[in-house]
């Protein structure tokens, strides 16, 4: 699914964010980034989501190499890529289910079963009851399962997530993570960049901890390692 070979990335300010990365996650995987901050965790997925470009090695993300790709094949890429921020990042002026639509790429696909796929992802995140709702009447943890939804409507291979549980408190945070594990089993692979301890910890999941742009540790059922 990712496949990174002796990748670096050196910002033109001269900081260097990544040196000789090279790691693989396979389809199906439940990947924690960890690393204090500054590491190069948000460099990480920004390769992933080709939001900025290698300065070199090798970098092949759902069988496309990310370093060859023109800028327009680049919507293609990020059509297989479903992707959560910190700060969920919905339009406020829409409906749940707007903020949900808006997102599925309809190719051929009538009105009817453009409704069936949006009320599908939202009964897998539990919000189906708020479709008519707009985001400011919902909690941090109810707009983070929008944001969910809106990232799997298209049933990406691989869903990127930014700090998904930054701003939720502890008990939010472990329900949005039943809503990833809920996605992980059900095929996709799931990359998440965090710095929630008590998470990663309770998860046991394959965990890479970067420091100062390089891996410093991967682990298939890992710890988050570092204090907070
Ligand atoms: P993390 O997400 O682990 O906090 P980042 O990937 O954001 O780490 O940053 C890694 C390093 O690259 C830091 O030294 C940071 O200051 C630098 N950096 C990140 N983004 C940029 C940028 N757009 N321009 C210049 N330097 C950057
Ligand atoms: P995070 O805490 O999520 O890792 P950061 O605070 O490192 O994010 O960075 C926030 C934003 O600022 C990012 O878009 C990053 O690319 C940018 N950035 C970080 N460090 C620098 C830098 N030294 N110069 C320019 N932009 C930077």
């Amino acid at each position: 699914m990712i496949y990174m070979n002796e990748v670096s990335k050196v910002y033109s300010s001269g900081s260097v964010a990544l040196s000789d990365i090279t790691v693989e996650i396979g389809k199906g995987e439940f990947v924690f980034v960890v690393g204090p901050s500054g590491a190069g965790k948000s460099t990480f997925i920004k390769l992933i989501l080709r939001e900025e470009l290698p300065t070199s090695g090798r970098l092949v993300v759902n069988g496309r190499s990310l370093l060859e790709m023109p800028s327009n094949q680049v919507p293609y890429l990020r059509r297989g890529l479903g992707i959560v921020f910190q700060d969920y990042r919905l339009l406020p002026n829409k409906t749940v289910y707007d903020n949900v639509a808006f997102a599925m790429q309809v190719i051929e696909s009538s009105r009817r079963e453009m409704q069936k796929r949006v009320h599908n992802v939202l009964d897998l995140v539990g919000l189906r009851h708020k479709v008519r709702t707009y985001p400011s009447e919902l909690s941090g943890g109810e707009q983070q399962r929008v944001a969910i939804a809106r990232a799997i409507v298209n049933n990406p291979a691989i869903v990127i997530a930014d700090e998904p549980t930054g701003n939720l408190d502890p008990e939010t945070s472990w329900e949005i993570m039943k809503v990833f594990d809920t996605i992980n089993k059900a095929g996709t692979t799931i990359v998440m960049a965090t710095h929630d301890k008590t998470v990663v910890d309770a998860m046991r999941k394959r965990v890479i901890a970067i420091e100062k742009g390089r891996i410093v540790r991967d682990q298939v059922k890992g710890v988050y390692g570092y204090e907070n």
